[in-house]
């Protein structure tokens, strides 16, 4: 057997010891004759599961106690709607900030069901994130929603914003990435494939005052109040994806924790970029501030060795690093399950790939 290097940027690596123990207890978890799979989410082995993935969670993010940790499904994608039906409370505008792809499209939908004021954008085309000086807030606004990690464009908040309403984050691919102070937020969501685990979880961290008045006509399973009242357990949850995230928080705590997690990021992408930035043949179009720690976007000075870059890349173990479709060049995600070792082999194949064709 032997691994690649996987450089997806979602679903993405997961870590070696987590797939192992699972395979270890795929037919028979902890003596209980079955798999997890085939589990009741209400029996006492999953509900135990569940629990322990919840305080490992909290554990790690030192998550307040007023603070309500949901393991839902339909994706970050379904938040953007649930976020508006839940937070607006009454209130008819929410703020949002637009860094890019995925900020318009939490955006778009919460169009649907309020007034959104875009308090500020990057401008078109730039790889930047505008000064909070420059933010138009309203004052009227539910909640304050911005993207701390744009997954496509390599964009990353390294601040967190200070705003009056709630503040909201999409945290899809850089929770877990480094500590947060979870108390300056009324709300973060993360869809799981990234840094979490399996796709098909999305993780909901609310402070509880935000809840409980939802817009007429929310379904039941989008209902916060309700979910956190059920465990979660509204409807069947994902119950597979809910016990490798526990095993993945559980790793995170063998390994440190977040700050070890974010000493550990850090020094992969900086190795990546100081090789990109010592080159003249690979380049990174991100302002500097804002360049992110898990999605690292990189073109090549010729765009016709795109083709043969990907293929050798892939003849080494090195897969997956074709950038997205709407930006072109290269695209390296390097969440935390991948080691530095990955980093180390990608910036060793990229500068022979330089030698012989730059
Ligand atoms: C991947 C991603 C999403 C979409 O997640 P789904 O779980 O596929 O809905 C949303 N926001 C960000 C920042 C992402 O990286």
């Amino acid at each position: 057997m032997s691994r690649i290097y996987n450089f997806s940027a979602g679903p993405a690596m997961l870590p070696e010891a987590v797939l192992r123990q699972a395979a270890e207890e795929m037919l028979d978890w902890q003596g209980s004759g079955m798999s997890v799979m085939e589990m009741s989410h209400r029996g006492k082995e999953f509900v135990s599961i569940a629990a322990e993935a919840e305080q490992t969670l909290r554990d790690l993010m030192g998550v307040p106690d007023n603070y309500k940790v949901l393991f839902l499904q339909g994706g970050a994608s379904g938040q953007f709607s649930a976020i508006p039906m839940n937070l607006l409370r009454g209130r008819k505008r929410a703020d949002y900030i637009n860094t890019g792809s995925w900020s318009k499209k939490a955006i778009k939908e919460a169009g649907k069901y309020c007034d959104v004021n875009v308090a500020a954008a990057s401008p078109e085309g730039v790889l930047t994130i505008p000064t909070r000086a420059e933010w138009q807030l309203s004052d009227d606004a539910a909640y304050m929603h911005y993207t701390p990690n744009e997954t496509i464009s390599g964009v990353e908040f390294h601040w967190v914003p200070e705003v009056d309403a709630p503040l909201v984050a999409d945290m899809s691919s850089t929770i877990l990435s480094r500590p947060v102070d979870v108390s300056k937020f009324g709300l973060i969501y993360a869809g799981a494939q990234k840094n979490i685990g399996p796709a098909g979880i999305t993780l909901v961290i609310v402070r509880d005052d935000l809840i409980g008045e939802t817009l007429p006509g929310t379904p039941a399973i989008w209902d916060y109040q309700a979910q956190a009242d059920a465990d979660s357990m509204s409807n069947t949850p994902p119950t597979y994806a809910w016990y490798i995230a526990g095993l993945v928080f559980k790793w995170i705590r063998d390994q440190g924790g977040l700050q070890a997690m974010a000493e550990l990021n850090q020094r992969k992408a900086g190795k990546l970029y100081d090789a990109i930035d010592g080159s003249d043949f690979y380049s990174n179009p991100v302002d500097p501030d804002c360049r992110s720690w898990m999605n690292v976007p990189f073109v090549l000075a010729d765009e016709a060795l795109n083709d043969t870059f990907l293929a050798e890349a892939k003849k080494v173990g090195l897969t997956t690093l074709k950038g997205h479709r709407s930006v072109g060049g290269m695209r390296a995600s390097i969440y935390n399950a991948m080691p530095e070792a990955g980093v180390d082999r990608l910036v060793e194949f990229m500068r022979e790939f330089e030698r012989r064709h730059g």
